[in-house]
């Protein structure tokens, strides 16, 4: 009887653990994870839509891991990519990605990239391979990005937003690759930065018309974690309970008042020609 009601006792706290922890990440996880918001959406919608009036103009994304660009602005990328060339630089190969359970992880993650790349339509993916953890360290990472400016030549450069980083989610080899690019971009100048994960967006870009490719892609390249045994599929499993949307189309902003559902937003910083 005693044994009995001891088990009953278990079963009753796993349970009460489990609704806190459900009940809790679904409130929390939309509001950590949420865009910041735009203080002007009128404008921020005419500077968005004057980002994809242009056309024929290489746009370079320089990132730290497969899945950065895809969670924060996979649906921009994607529209920039119908509007001209897009090239993807990618600082690492995200080989710690699971904890570093799966051995070989990078190759793996390194074909995922490409693989929703080409859903997403870019001309070309470019791996660094630094360390993933690392990325700040890397001594060669600041001339690999100038000579991939110098190479693409490109009207916009797609990055993190180091200055006005936005709360929620924080990464050394994010805050590498927005620092070094932004300098890299201030060294060359003539260049519009887009940038990403930022506490000050101003500018909103509408990628309804490509929701669906952002989705497609964007679970090609996080399907990795089913690779990491009973982890990967119950985080997979906890995710579709907290996460819905954000977790089908990663960062994701609507502004019902200016008519947009989906929407990827930016602090845009033009940099003058030398
Ligand atoms: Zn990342």
């Amino acid at each position: 009887m005693r044994r009995r009601r001891r088990v009953l006792y278990i079963v009753l706290w796993i349970l009460t653990i489990a609704v806190v922890a459900v009940v809790g990440l679904r409130l929390l996880t939309p509001r950590a994870v949420a865009p910041a918001r735009v203080a002007d959406p009128a404008a921020a919608k005419a500077a968005g839509e004057a980002v994809l009036a242009s056309h024929d103009a290489t746009t370079l994304i320089v990132v730290a891991h497969p899945d950065d660009i895809e969670w924060w602005a996979g649906g921009t990328a994607a529209l920039l990519a119908q509007r001209g060339r897009v090239v993807l630089v990618v600082g690492t190969s995200g080989e710690r990605g699971d904890g570093g359970l799966v051995p070989g992880l990078g190759a793996v993650r390194e074909r995922l990239q490409r693989e929703g790349g080409a859903v997403l339509g870019y001309s070309e993916v470019i791996f660094l391979q630094h360390p993933d953890g690392g990325l700040g360290q890397a001594t060669a990472f600041p001339s690999e990005v100038a000579s991939a400016i110098a190479a693409a030549r490109p009207a916009r450069i797609i990055t993190f937003d180091v200055a006005k980083e936005a709360a929620g989610y924080h990464h050394v080899d994010h805050e590498a690759a927005g620092r070094v690019t932004a300098a890299a971009a201030e060294a060359v100048g003539g260049v519009e930065l887009l940038l990403m994960h930022t506490s000050a967006p101003d500018t909103i870009i509408d990628y309804a018309s490509v929701k669906d490719e952002k989705a497609r892609a964007f679970a090609i390249l996080t399907s990795y974690h089913d690779l990491t045994p009973v982890v990967g599929p119950l985080s997979n499993w906890f995710g579709s309970l907290v996460g819905g949307r954000t977790i089908t189309y990663g960062s994701k902003a609507s502004y019902p008042e200016v008519g947009i559902e989906y929407g990827e937003v930016f602090r845009r910083v033009v940099i003058p020609a030398k």
